[in-house]
């Protein structure tokens, strides 16, 4: 059964004309979902008992179940949600300031996944690791943020309309442009004023590099961002550690580039994983910064997060500062990630990978995941 929270204004409005419904109905489902975050049918004290029986017969409303949330020193945290297949995906919530001296910090960032799993198995990803099992249906995108949402008005008792996520990044588990019409649909709900309300500019999406899917989005009327995960600025790097550059290589990326700043002059982000002797060479600067330069692109620096099970590791601080500061003396804006999250395995698949290897560690008959509600640990 389709979920609620696949549809766009338009669909559930013809839908609610077709049963006779007046129009103002509309926006007063909408208004359960998207402002008081209702988790079921019951929660909709204004619909008549009769409406919401027949949208109860009609349409799924499953939220996400959440399994974890993690937290780290500076606020980060992280959730981990069960699908109604079983299946788990994770968000990452990031906090813009982090409360370094105690003030609260309003502005938070969630990362969010689009599949479980990821088919382009790079080699220095958790994500990519099991393999891809499937693709994430919107509304499951879209409930990430809801989800949140659902968690905070919990903790803290805040009332609607107050919200906590104003950022989106689509970095979480999975390649997002590999699922490109369940995002776009998610997105457009995450994005109107009728549902999650948060602007195109404040939507980031991060890919390897699909270019199809680069000129697909080029093509759509929203002003969403664009992050380019780099991590090699030649083919030789590029191949080591990416499989996805042999289909589609620097020159074909670079192409789509340029055609998507064409289509939207807008700055892109070059995301880029520092590695320990892999792409961390002083070398590597003179190409990533031409790179850079000709599409106009930032650089956001990453010390790698080591992943259970994979030989690689991050440089020491003073390499990356080193890095940093010779991308900036060839003109190139950058920054250094000095890392949110790094204790509760932020990075993108790391929570469910250990989850995962856990429970395959366990006994067959136990310990089940936690249980009785979400567990919180960390801090
Ligand atoms: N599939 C998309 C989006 C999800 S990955 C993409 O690749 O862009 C989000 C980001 O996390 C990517 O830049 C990815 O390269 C990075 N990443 C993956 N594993 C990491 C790790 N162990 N440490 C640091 N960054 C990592
Ligand atoms: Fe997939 Fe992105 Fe991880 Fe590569 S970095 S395996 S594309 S999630």
């Amino acid at each position: 059964m389709q979920d609620i929270r696949s549809l766009t204004r338009e669909e559930l409005q013809a839908e609610l004309a077709a049963w006779g419904e007046p129009a103002y109905r509309t926006d007063q489902v909408l208004g359960w979902l998207y402002r008081h975050y209702a988790a079921d049918w019951s929660a909709m004290s204004n619909l008549p008992l009769a409406l919401r029986d027949r949208l109860h017969q009609r349409f799924a409303l499953a939220p996400l179940e959440l399994v974890r949330v993690q937290g780290a020193a500076d606020e980060t945290r992280k959730f981990l949600w069960r699908l109604a297949d079983g299946a788990l995906i994770e968000s990452v919530l990031i906090p813009a300031n982090p409360a370094l001296y105690g003030e609260p910090s309003d502005r938070h960032t969630l990362c969010v996944s689009t599949q479980v799993g990821c088919a382009y198995g790079c080699r220095f990803c958790a994500s990519g690791l099991a393999g891809w099992k499937r693709n994430l249906l919107p509304h499951e995108i879209v409930d990430q943020v809801t989800a949140v949402e659902r968690w905070h008005r919990s903790l803290t008792g805040t009332k609607p309309p107050g919200r906590l996520v104003d950022n989106l990044v689509i970095m979480g588990m999975g390649e997002p442009l590999a699922n490109y019409d369940n995002l776009m649909r998610a997105l457009r709900i995450l994005n109107a004023p009728w549902g999650a309300g948060i602007g195109a500019r404040r939507i980031t999406i991060s890919t390897s590099g699909l270019v199809p899917g680069i000129r697909k989005l080029a093509d759509e009327p929203e002003q969403f961002r664009l992050a380019i995960s780099l991590h090699g600025a030649t083919d030789e790097v590029r191949d080591r550690l990416m499989p996805v550059n042999r289909k589609y290589p620097l020159a074909d990326l670079v192409a789509a580039l340029e055609y998507y700043q064409q289509r939207k002059g807008r700055m892109l982000t070059f995301e880029y994983i520092l590695i320990s002797g892999i792409n961390d060479g002083l070398d590597q600067v003179p190409p990533l910064a031409a790179l850079a330069r000709r599409l106009h692109a930032k650089v956001n620096l990453i010390p790698y997060n080591p992943v259970q099970g994979l030989p690689w590791q991050r440089p020491d601080p003073a390499h990356c500062e080193r890095f940093l500061l010779a991308l900036r003396r060839a003109g190139i804006p950058a920054t250094l990630r000095r890392e949110k999250g790094t204790d509760i395995d932020a990075a993108c698949g790391q929570l469910r990978l250990r989850t995962l290897q856990e429970l395959d560690a366990a006994p067959a008959s136990g310990p089940a995941p936690p249980a009785g509600g979400p567990a919180e640990s960390g801090i």
